[in-house]
């Protein structure tokens, strides 16, 4: 659960993993002659074989460097109103533990990045205290885009109370507003840390999505967040997700994003991929290959 760019650690903190989605609903493009194409990679670490349902992982990616310990997207959190997503309605999982077993407590967090702002990358951002959202990491500066922020504020003010409306309206309500207080918007590319951490654009799964590169002594990492939510999108980059919000963008940065991976050999860290978590991207037929390290 542990990988190394150069000097510096990072270790993911699992929340939760599973078949959690069927594809035929996930992907617009789904067509299962492609899944029995990719048979020999996509089962049954990606996908279940018995159900045909694509394996989703929840977690955070816990950065520590000498003088830094950053954690990038939380997940979806415990106890939030998540109907109709009945199986994140008021969860209950050991995620926090998870945290401590790593070595860290909720204080020792000095950054909380998230790739964006969908409902299950902002969760753990707050916890529920005596009824009341209260920031998980009161000592954390949190890091958001600003078009995203912008963005969902602007959601938030036009949406009306309905369905689907309502789960982002209340995660913005319960995980992005209550810590406020706490946050620092950015806007376009943005070293965050000198010469290791930057925030590089990446629009088009949402507005301001972005993706967070680390970098120490030659080696690079990159956090994808849900620029592929699968890792058949890195055979099929043309494929989106249903909840791109940006399609025509989403397709231009997900090449992009790849093309730079591969031409910079560096490990990438996608927000939701199972079996092997993280890996190298290569070139292969008209797209790519993930390799998991
Ligand atoms: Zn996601």
């Amino acid at each position: 659960m542990q990988w190394q760019i150069g000097n510096l650690t990072v270790t993911r903190i699992e929340e939760m993993i599973g078949p959690m989605f069927d594809p035929v609903r996930f992907f617009p493009d789904y067509d299962p002659a492609v899944f029995e194409q990719h048979r020999d990679w996509l089962y049954p670490d990606h996908v279940e074989e018995a159900t045909g349902r694509i394996i989703a992982s929840m977690h955070s990616w816990l950065v520590e460097t000498p003088h830094h310990k950053i954690l990038i997207d939380t997940c979806i959190g415990n106890d939030k109103q998540r109907m109709p997503y009945k199986n994140w309605h008021q969860m209950n999982t050991p995620w926090l533990q998870n945290l401590k077993q790593a070595g860290v407590s909720p204080e020792d967090i000095d950054y909380v990045m998230c790739t964006h702002l969908h409902v299950d990358h902002v969760g753990w951002n707050t916890r529920l205290d005596n009824g009341q959202w209260v920031p998980t990491f009161p000592n954390a500066r949190y890091i958001f885009s600003k078009d995203e922020f912008d963005f969902w504020k602007h959601e938030r003010e036009t949406q009306a109370e309905e369905t689907f409306a309502q789960v982002n309206n209340q995660t913005f309500d319960d995980s992005v507003l209550p810590i406020m207080h706490l946050a620092d918007l950015v806007e376009g590319e943005t070293e965050l840390i000198a010469d290791l951490l930057r925030i590089c654009p990446a629009p088009g799964h949402t507005p301001g999505s972005i993706a967070i590169e680390l970098s120490d002594s030659g080696s690079l990492g990159v956090f994808t967040g849900d620029i592929c939510h699968h890792p058949i999108q890195v055979a099929l980059p043309e494929w989106n997700s249903a909840f791109c919000e940006m399609p025509e963008q989403a397709r231009a940065t997900r090449r992009n994003i790849l093309n730079r991976c591969c031409d910079a050999h560096a490990l990438v860290l996608p927000a939701h991929f199972g079996g092997g978590f993280a890996g190298h991207i290569r070139e292969s037929g008209k797209g790519f290959r993930i390799d998991f390290d």
